[in-house]
């Protein structure tokens, strides 16, 4: 298979990264993206490689629908930046990014206001916590925090037994997303008293099909996020909204914006709220190659998870 690594500055700092990278691999059935974050060891890469074998060889089940409605994505940042990165997204629905490391509950308060400010009263707001409260904390803080009017909340805790207790305590959704990707086996995840809405992340859940799968065992609505892929990763969660047999709220797949350059000349960027099902042609991989001290640092990656 042909293999090339990618490297793009990120414009705000976003879970903990400056710059993303990753690999393109292209098989028979085109080309798929293996990025697991750094943070990954080998055993847990090999449901990315398996999502990435997926779209190069096998390619992915039928589409059920031509667009797939998604949120612009909010970082952890200042109130008025916030405000105009949904005003400039054109989407209906935001993700905003709260319980940052270093920033308080006024910060988190502050930019979720700015945002219901710029979208208005018929835009959805959904948070993601990234797991980081405990379980009165979250109780607080998302009580606080609905006042502006919440779609639901991604992991505010990090446990299932968390997420029960917390969602037994507040009137707003409870969305699980790290307590499922996680998992050793992901279908097979107890979230019926702890999770309203599960979150499907294609690379993280070993591919389209492997999500689809997912989907099913919970049999509660789903929503399919990025791992802050290029607009090749991004193509193969499209893929999977796409062949979901419901979907009832915006996807966490805009995130191409928070990159300064990407992969394709045509990126999977929404147009009126949405993405386009399609497959983008990566045509820009000599602007976005990586330096070779990156490329050999992939290159040694991608060995070990493949090596049998
Ligand atoms: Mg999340």
């Amino acid at each position: 298979m042909a293999v090339h690594v990618w490297s793009v500055p990120m414009r705000t700092r976003f879970r903990g990264i400056d710059v993303r990278d990753g690999v393109l691999v292209r098989g028979p059935a085109g080309w798929g993206e293996f990025s697991p974050f750094w943070d990954y060891d080998v055993t847990e890469s090999r449901r990315w490689w398996a999502a990435a074998h997926e779209s190069a060889v096998l390619g992915w089940p039928d589409p059920l629908r031509d667009s797939v409605p998604v949120n612009v994505t909010v970082p952890a940042v200042e109130p008025d930046r916030a405000h105009a990165i949904v005003t400039g997204s054109g989407c209906r629905t935001a993700k905003v990014k709260v319980a940052e490391p270093g920033q308080s509950a006024a910060d988190d308060l502050a930019r979720v206001e700015a945002v219901r400010d710029a979208l208005g009263p018929a835009g959805a707001i959904r948070v993601d916590a990234n797991a980081a409260w405990d379980v009165d904390t979250a109780v607080a803080r998302l009580r606080e925090l609905d006042r502006v009017g919440l779609e639901y909340a991604e992991q505010p805790c990090a446990t299932i037994g968390e997420l029960a207790a917390v969602r037994r305590r507040v009137e707003v959704r409870v969305a699980a997303d790290e307590v499922v990707r996680r998992a050793a086996d992901p279908r097979e995840v107890d979230l019926r008293e702890a999770a309203d809405v599960v979150v499907l992340k294609v690379q993280p859940l070993g591919g389209v099909r492997a999500a689809l799968a997912v989907a099913e065992a919970h049999g509660l609505p789903c929503v399919v996020s990025s791992a802050l892929e290029s607009s090749v990763g991004i193509a193969a969660g499209v893929a999977l909204a796409a062949a979901l047999p419901e979907l009832p709220f915006a996807c966490g797949l805009a995130t191409v914006a928070l990159f300064t350059d990407d992969v394709t000349g045509e990126p999977l960027l929404p147009v009126d709220g949405a993405l386009p099902v399609r497959r983008p042609e990566p045509d820009r991989l000599a602007e976005t190659a990586a330096e070779p001290a990156v490329e050999q640092r992939w290159r040694a990656r991608l060995a070990a998870v493949t090596a049998p």
